[in-house]
Parts: structure tokens; C-alpha cells; sequence
């Protein structure tokens, strides 16, 4: 029987992440929380696998008490079992140490059920950083194609995968042995209405909670702040460009536009040095 795992990160509301200046972490208070927008596509198309092969998907995620909600929202979309991986011992970890926390209940999980792929979004969207779905593929030595953009074929008596991903200029197509990881763009599967049984049993599901004491063991060195190589030193929000100027050859003539212009251009501070120009 397939079955899909699929890690996912409930974030703010917002691409407008307000920081604070003191400590360099996110200001969560009074800001609504969605379950990641990639994640929701990657959850998508864990089911929509799931249904094609008539397997079982499981949802994971680190995080506060109230990521419970998006949990929810994922078995709403068809997922058949949800963990949350919650305790203060796992605040303030960096993706070192999610990653860390996630292989390690990934292992556990597939120890009493195999896993056949595990879908990570491309990136969260306040974090950004994109480093935890290959961070966990390399801490489980599995093969990771990340911007997948379409399942093409899961192959479960080969036990191979044939995904298709984005590239800056063109599209390359993968085959990788099973079990696999992939990173999923919006464009991996479309979001589906609920059915209504799913969204009866979402309602009343409680997903099983796992803390820092158990049902398995951590490395406590390896957890949150502590087991963070990492950390924010400075965040600020990168300077408008200004529009350029127009200096016109028709209104000054050329001669006169070219000075302006090489005036202006020699005025940049540390400009005349670097082109080895005299002012
Ligand atoms: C402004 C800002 C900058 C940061 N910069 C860094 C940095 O440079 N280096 C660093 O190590 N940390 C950084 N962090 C901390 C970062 O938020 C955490 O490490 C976080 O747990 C994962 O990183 P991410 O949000 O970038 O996830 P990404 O790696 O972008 O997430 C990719 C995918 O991994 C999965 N995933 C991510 N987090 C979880 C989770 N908690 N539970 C389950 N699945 C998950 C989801 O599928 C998600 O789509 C930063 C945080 C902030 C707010």
C-alpha cells in the first residue's frame, strides 16, 4: 500500500513579516496564521496519490499547541493521520535542528509503517530558507528532487518515481528510487474541495501529540536553541530603488547631456576611484 508523509509548517498570514528589532525573531502576536501555501499544495498532491494507488497519508509538523488548525485543514484535504511535534524544548530551533526533530520522527513513523514518498513544501513562507525538506533527505540519506512541479509515475512494484521539476530556464524530469523526497511548487496539484465525510472527520480530529518526553527519544543537545548552529544576527527590509533619471539629448544637446551624465555618475561616491578617472 503507498504511503505518503507529507511536513508542514503553519506560518503567518502574511508575506509582510513584521520583526522585532531586539531579539531578530517573527512577531507572531495578532498576526492570523495559514497552514503554508506550498505545504497545502504538496498536501494535495499526497492525496491525490493516495486515491490513484489506494494508499495513506500522514501529516507531520513542528510547532506551537495552535498548528493544530492546519493540521486539521490537511485531514479536511483527505489526509488519513496527523502528528504534531510540540513541546518548549523545540523553540527557536533553526533548520539544523527542525530538520533534526522531523528525520527523527520520520524514521519512527516508517518504522511501524513504511513510507514510499515524503513531500515537503519549496519553502515557508516566513522563514524562506527552503533548507528543511533537502535536510531531512540528506540526515535519511534518501534521493531529494526539489521544485517538483508534477508526479508523473509512482511505481510501487519497481519502486521508483518519476517527478518533473523546475528549473530558471527549462524543466528536467527525474526518476528516483523509492522511498524519495521532493520539494513541491504551488503547481504540483490543484487544491481539492473537501468531501464532506473529510471535512466531518476533520472537525472532530485530534491529532496525536508528540513532545520532547516522548513516545520517542530526542537528543536533548539537539533541540531548539541549544542544538541551533545558527542564528538570526540582523534582518532589515532591502531599500526602494528610486527611478532613474532621464537626462535628454534632445532638450541639452549631447555634449551637455554626456557631461551631466558623467557628472552624475562621478558624484556616486567612490565611483571616479573605481573607473580610475580623475575628478
Ligand atoms: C526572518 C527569518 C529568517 C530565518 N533565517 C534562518 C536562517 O537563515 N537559517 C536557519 O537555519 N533558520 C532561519 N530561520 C528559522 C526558521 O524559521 C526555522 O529554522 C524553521 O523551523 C524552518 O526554516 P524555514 O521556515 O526557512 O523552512 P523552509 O526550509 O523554507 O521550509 C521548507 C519546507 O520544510 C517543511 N518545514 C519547515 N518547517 C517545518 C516545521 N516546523 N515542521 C514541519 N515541516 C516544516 C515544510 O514542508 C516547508 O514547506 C529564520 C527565521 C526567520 C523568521
Amino acid at each position: 500500500m503507498f504511503h505518503a508523509l507529507v511536513s508542514i509548517k503553519q506560518v503567518p498570514d502574511t508575506t509582510n513579516i513584521r520583526i522585532d528589532p531586539e531579539t531578530n525573531n517573527l512577531i507572531r502576536q495578532g498576526v492570523p496564521t495559514i497552514l503554508n501555501p506550498y505545504d497545502a499544495h504538496a498536501v494535495a498532491a499526497a492525496v491525490e496519490w493516495k486515491r490513484k494507488l489506494n494508499g495513506k497519508v500522514t501529516i507531520i509538523t513542528m510547532g506551537p499547541p495552535a498548528a493544530v488548525t492546519s493540521l486539521r485543514e490537511c485531514i479536511e484535504m483527505g489526509a488519513d493521520r496527523a502528528i504534531l511535534i510540540s513541546a518548549r524544548q523545540f523553540a527557536g530551533a533553526d533548520t539544523w535542528a527542525t530538520s533534526y526533530v522531523l528525520t527523527e520522527v520520520i524514521k519512527a513513523v516508517h518504522a511501524e509503517d513504511p513510507i514510499d514518498l515524503i513531500f515537503f513544501g519549496k519553502q515557508a513562507i516566513d522563514g524562506d530558507t527552503a533548507q528543511v525538506g533537502p535536510g531531512v533527505a540528506v540526515r535519511m540519506n534518501l534521493p531529494v528532487v526539489s521544485y517538483a512541479v508534477k508526479i508523473h509515475d509512482v511505481n510501487l512494484e519497481e519502486r521508483s518515481v518519476i517527478i518533473e521539476r523546475k528549473t530558471e530556464n527549462r524543466n528536467e524530469v527525474i526518476k528516483a528510487n523509492l522511498p524519495a523526497a521532493l520539494t513541491c511548487e504551488k503547481d504540483i496539484a490543484e487544491i481539492p474541495y473537501a468531501s464532506l465525510p473529510d471535512l466531518v472527520y476533520s472537525l472532530r480530529y485530534e491529532p496525536e501529540v508528540w513532545t520532547a518526553e516522548g513516545p520517542i527519544t530526542f537528543d536533548p543537545a539537539q533541540l531548539g536553541l541549544k542544538g541551533s548552529p545558527t542564528t538570526v544576527f540582523k534582518t532589515g527590509t532591502p531599500e526602494k530603488h528610486v527611478a532613474g533619471e532621464i537626462i535628454k539629448t534632445a532638450e541639452l544637446g549631447v555634449d551637455a547631456a554626456v557631461k551631466a551624465a558623467l557628472d552624475k555618475i562621478l558624484g556616486v561616491e567612490g565611483m571616479a576611484s573605481m573607473l580610475g578617472v580623475k575628478k
